[in-house]
Parts: structure tokens; C-alpha cells; sequence
């Protein structure tokens, strides 16, 4: 058996494809704000907790946490899936034309607390973490069903990861359905 790790090229790719997706599955083709960067989109005005709900069901997540007055109203958001470190997020989230960033995971202890104190120096932002692995799924089965156009000597299958985390109110487990 061979087992190939491809998923970091994807990132390096221009444009970043695992990005690419998350357009496609909130439906952002349109809202792009490429004066600012691919990750840039100017959204219609909504407010953080609408927004958040629309991630949680469109990456299908039961455990998106969000940083924020939930009736903030978010424009412009700047998006890093998969891990975005302190060194990407506090960047973003210093810049005036971003209202949200919006990724997979970050350094908490540093990210969570440049929001707390800019909420507190009279600035509206907010983080919704959608999960490392839940926020760049929907990249890889994408990834999935382009190689089966390719690679046709064997069977190309995408095999879902169910969600590693539950919440206390919805105890659930489903890694037992993988063995
Ligand atoms: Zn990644």
C-alpha cells in the first residue's frame, strides 16, 4: 500500500484551491473583492449570528464557535481555511476593511485576545472558527472528484471525516461508522 499526502499543494496553488471551495459552497463567486486579495469578499450586509449559521450549515459543522456581538452587522470578510495563525489572523483583523475573518483554526491564546481588546478599544469584530478539518473537507472532496476525470486505473472514492468534536448538549461519536 502507498498513501500520498496531497493536500498542502493545494494551498500553494494560485489560486489557493481549498479556498477556491469555500466561494463555491457559500456561494461568494460574486462577492470577491480582488482589489483586496482572493481571500477578500464584500458580503451583503448581515448580521454575525445569521452568518455564522449560514457556515455551520453550509460546511456542516455542529461545533462553529463564534467571537462577537451576535447582532453585529459583518460586510467584509477575509477568509484563511485550515490552520490561520495568530500571524495571519491579528493582521486581518487590523485592517479597516475587515469586519470578519473567518478560518479553520488559530492560535486562540493570541487571536481571541486581539479580538477581545479591540472589541473593548470601541472596534466591531468578530472570529468564527469553523474547525481545521471541517473548514477544508469540502476543498478535498472537491479534490476527490477531479481526480476521478484523471486518474482512472483505480477506484477514487472520498471518504467523509465525521466531526472529531460534539457539544455537551448533542453527545454524538461517529467515528465507529469509519472501522
Ligand atoms: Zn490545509
Amino acid at each position: 500500500m502507498v498513501v500520498l499526502h496531497l493536500h498542502d499543494a493545494l494551498h500553494i496553488g494560485m489560486p489557493d484551491a481549498i479556498q477556491q471551495t469555500l466561494m463555491k459552497v457559500m456561494g461568494w463567486e460574486n462577492n470577491i473583492n480582488l482589489d483586496a486579495g482572493r481571500n477578500f469578499f464584500e458580503l451583503a450586509p448581515i448580521s454575525l449570528a445569521k452568518l455564522a449559521q449560514e457556515i455551520a450549515e453550509k460546511f456542516n459543522t455542529r461545533t462553529i464557535r463564534v467571537e462577537g456581538d451576535p447582532e453585529m452587522i459583518v460586510k467584509n470578510v477575509m477568509t484563511s481555511l485550515g490552520n490561520a495563525g495568530a500571524d495571519r489572523c491579528v493582521p486581518a483583523l487590523g485592517r479597516d476593511d475587515v469586519d470578519a475573518f473567518i478560518f479553520g483554526e488559530t492560535d486562540e491564546w493570541e487571536s481571541a485576545g486581539y479580538v477581545l481588546d479591540a472589541i473593548k478599544a470601541g472596534r466591531k469584530k468578530a472570529l468564527i472558527y469553523i474547525g481545521h478539518m471541517e473548514s477544508e473537507q469540502p476543498g478535498m472532496k472537491h479534490l476527490a472528484e477531479q481526480m476521478k476525470e484523471y486518474v482512472t486505473e483505480v477506484p477514487v472514492e472520498f471518504i467523509t471525516l465525521p466531526e472529531l468534536f460534539w457539544r455537551t448538549d448533542n453527545p454524538v461519536w461517529e467515528f465507529e461508522q469509519l472501522s
